[in-house]
């Protein structure tokens, strides 16, 4: 399982949501706290983020462990956007270690980050796919499917899939989408905008915890968590 994070709010550095949290995606590529499974997230990681006023993404992935990279520390403080990305990779059994299977994938719009397995049997091999990766096959798929019907997508995809964990993270840069399925995710509500992440990046007790098998959608206007049992 990965590790991952969303943010969206008013501008602040890529750094500031990525590198500096103390129990943040740095700490959790090599010490995460709720991770079920897999020790370390050290196979590499990636972020992606909307400049202002453009609504393409920019993306800086890496197939080498977060915590060493020193020109990420150096650069990461310069870069900021109000809507941001970023996972950091344990990879599954069999899938290759490449920069181009790190989350997050994206359509040239969107950005997705999964934190899960899938067999890929059951997902269509689309020609635009980044990566033979399970991950960058699911996003592909999603994608195509339309980002905002992504939950009835991931049903689909589990009921070919019963074993399948298929959490996700995506944004559009307006808004973020996330998924529970096989992994939690939690979320703060700061002053300047809303943070939704694998596990939280501090002690602060406004973190929200999201069960398995829920959805959220983060915008402007507020937060939104539905069951999708019921
Ligand atoms: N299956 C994906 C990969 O191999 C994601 C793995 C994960 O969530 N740990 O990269």
């Amino acid at each position: 399982m990965c590790r991952h994070l969303a943010w969206l709010g008013a501008p602040r550095s890529v750094a500031s949501l990525v590198l500096d949290p103390p129990c943040g995606l740095a700490h959790q590529s090599y010490a995460p706290r709720r991770q079920k499974r897999g020790v370390v997230n050290a196979d590499g990681w990636g972020v992606g983020f909307y400049p202002a006023d453009d609504p393409a993404p920019r993306r800086w992935r890496s197939a080498r462990p977060l915590w060493g990279d020193a020109s990420f520390a150096s650069v990461s403080p310069a870069l900021s956007s109000g809507a941001v990305l970023a996972a950091v990779r344990s990879a599954t059994v069999g899938m290759p270690i490449d920069e181009a299977a790190a989350a997050p994938f994206t359509d040239g719009r969107w950005l997705l980050s999964h934190n899960g397995r899938v067999e890929r049997a059951v997902l269509p091999r689309e020609s635009d796919a980044e990566s033979i990766c399970d991950s960058a096959l699911l996003a592909a798929h999603v994608f195509h499917r339309g980002a905002g019907n992504v939950v009835d997508t991931l049903r689909a995809v589990a009921h070919d899939d019963p074993d399948a964990y298929l959490s996700v993270l995506l944004t559009d840069g307006t808004r973020v989408l996330g998924v529970t399925w096989g992994d939690e995710l939690s979320y703060l509500v700061e002053p300047d905008g809303v943070v939704v992440a694998s596990e939280p990046w501090d002690d602060d007790p406004r973190w929200v915890d999201v069960p398995d098998h829920h959805s959220i959608e983060v915008t402007p206007a507020g937060v939104t968590v539905t069951d999708l049992e019921t």
